[in-house]
């Protein structure tokens, strides 16, 4: 069904490519108006650790599920909940080849960080202030070869330099090709990314620093933590970690109808 949709909008955007990324109506940008209404900023956590997104009234009796493996990273925050038009958006960018996706979504991620105390966003638990570093989850080289560009990248880098924070691609390398998260369970979600990943020390030094790592989407919040702890391995004094779209992981891998996590407010104002 997805992979019969990405082809349909790939083909649109060949043809058309002023398309909105989000819905496909004619439109000369990357969002319409009404697309970019129905975004939803993350407010309320289940979760202080992860951040995992308040689905209904109350957090999850017994605690979030996905820490009860252990989390390396001091945190986790998404700037918006992943679905609609965010979903189609980031997936334009990644399989169908949008770029130029990347720059609405990088200065989407940047209103959220900059209006997370006005908008009392979930993400300004994060202590933007304090990083050193910004780095991105890397691609493993062989589907960053074959794609022809990171996600991440494109979105940490701009972000990095509105932190007027130091931007280092090559702060983490993937040296296992993971298989994709997607349709994973929790449990091999975390064995999927074991040792996927290992900092080494480039152009600037990781001991010490305060590290932010960020994503296009995460879920579980175990691609982060293992991002997290490979960088506690080579010295950093903490890590934390962002993402654009936060996905909400439930036992039936379906997607809530509901959230009290975000209310679907406008940005138009603010991007
Ligand atoms: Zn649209
Ligand atoms: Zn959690």
């Amino acid at each position: 069904m997805r992979l019969a949709s990405d082809l349909w909008h790939g083909l649109l955007d060949l043809l058309y490519p002023g398309r909105c990324a989000g819905c496909g109506v004619l439109y000369q940008g990357m969002l319409c108006d009404e697309c970019r209404a129905c975004l939803q900023p993350i407010r309320a956590v289940a979760c202080e650790r992860c951040g995992a997104p308040l689905v209904g009234a109350e957090p999850p009796p017994g605690g979030c599920s996905a820490c009860r493996n252990p989390r390396a990273f001091a945190g986790l925050r998404g700037a918006f909940l992943y679905g609609g038009p965010m979903r189609e958006a980031i997936r334009a960018l990644k399989f169908r080849g949008r770029i130029a996706a990347a720059r609405t979504l990088a200065s989407l991620l940047v209103w959220a960080v900059v209006n997370a105390d006005s908008e009392r966003l979930s993400l300004r638990r994060i202590p933007f202030r304090k990083v050193d570093l910004v780095c991105p989850v890397p691609l493993h080289p062989r589907r960053l070869r074959a794609r022809g560009f990171n996600q991440a990248a494109l979105l940490a880098k701009p972000l990095a330099s509105h932190l007027r924070a130091t931007f280092d691609e090559g702060l983490l390398m993937r040296v296992r090709d993971t298989r994709p998260q997607p349709g994973l369970t929790a449990r091999d979600r975390e064995r999927n990314m074991a040792g996927a990943f290992t900092a080494t020390e480039g152009l600037h030094p990781i001991a010490g620093a305060t590290v932010l790592v960020v994503d296009d989407v995460a879920t579980t919040g175990a691609t982060m933590s293992q991002c997290a702890a490979a960088l506690l391995g080579a010295g950093a004094l903490r890590v934390w970690a962002v993402a654009l779209a936060r996905g909400v992981h439930l036992p039936d891998e379906e997607e809530p109808r509901h959230s009290s996590a975000a209310r679907t407010t406008g940005t138009r104002r603010a991007v």
